[in-house]
């Protein structure tokens, strides 16, 4: 629905917000998704994703979904689907040269951009799209990396943790010698 994609990226602050509590929801889900599956969830979370994403954003569900670097402007509807723009063809006012009745893309892709706190991303080059992504979500596969690395450092915390106290114990007499014993224990004191 082109209006309410035009909404959302004049709300992108908004989105750019909720995707991030989102995420963080997506990530702390990680531990059931596990003992499900991720192949099991793939296909309800996918299919949610579909529906919502396909109402605000209208979403082509690629899969490697790029929309908080892009003003929360989906770059999958400029018919060239270029993942860089805008190209040289944007019409004045704005509009597409291939469809002349829409806004570019990626001219509202950089509006949105400039409402969004990390809209700097817009930025950066993006690679071209993974067409073997098509239809997958992106939720998952962004949480579970996300997750994956989180837990990556936890373990390598850990491991660091576990090494440091032997470690600490041979070097114990060097960097912090022992404290002397009481007088009266080491003078063999036989009053008691
Ligand atoms: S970038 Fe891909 S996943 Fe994101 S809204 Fe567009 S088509 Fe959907």
């Amino acid at each position: 629905m082109y209006r309410v994609r035009l909404f959302a990226i004049r709300k992108a602050r908004s989105f750019e917000w909720l995707y991030r509590r989102l995420e963080a929801v997506m990530v702390a889900c990680d531990p059931l998704f596990r003992r499900i599956g991720y192949n099991r969830v793939e296909r309800p979370v996918a299919f949610v994703e579909r529906i919502t994403k396909g109402f605000l954003f209208d979403c082509r569900m690629c899969g490697q979904c790029v929309l908080s670097s892009t003003g929360m402007s989906c770059p999958m509807n400029c018919p060239k689907q270029l993942r860089n723009g805008p190209c040289g063809g944007v019409r004045p006012g704005g509009f597409c040269e291939v469809i002349p009745e829409m806004k570019c893309v990626w001219t509202l892709a950089w509006q949105g951009a400039a409402r969004m706190k990390g809209g700097d991303k817009i930025r950066e080059v993006l690679p071209p799209v993974d067409r073997s992504l098509q239809g997958s979500s992106s939720w998952l596969r962004v949480s579970r990396e996300k997750a994956a690395k989180l837990r990556e450092a936890r373990e390598a915390g850990r491991t660091a943790l576990a090494q440091a106290f032997p470690n600490a114990r041979v070097i114990e007499p060097a960097s912090a010698p022992l404290a002397e014993e009481p007088r009266r224990a080491t003078t063999g004191d036989t009053r008691k």
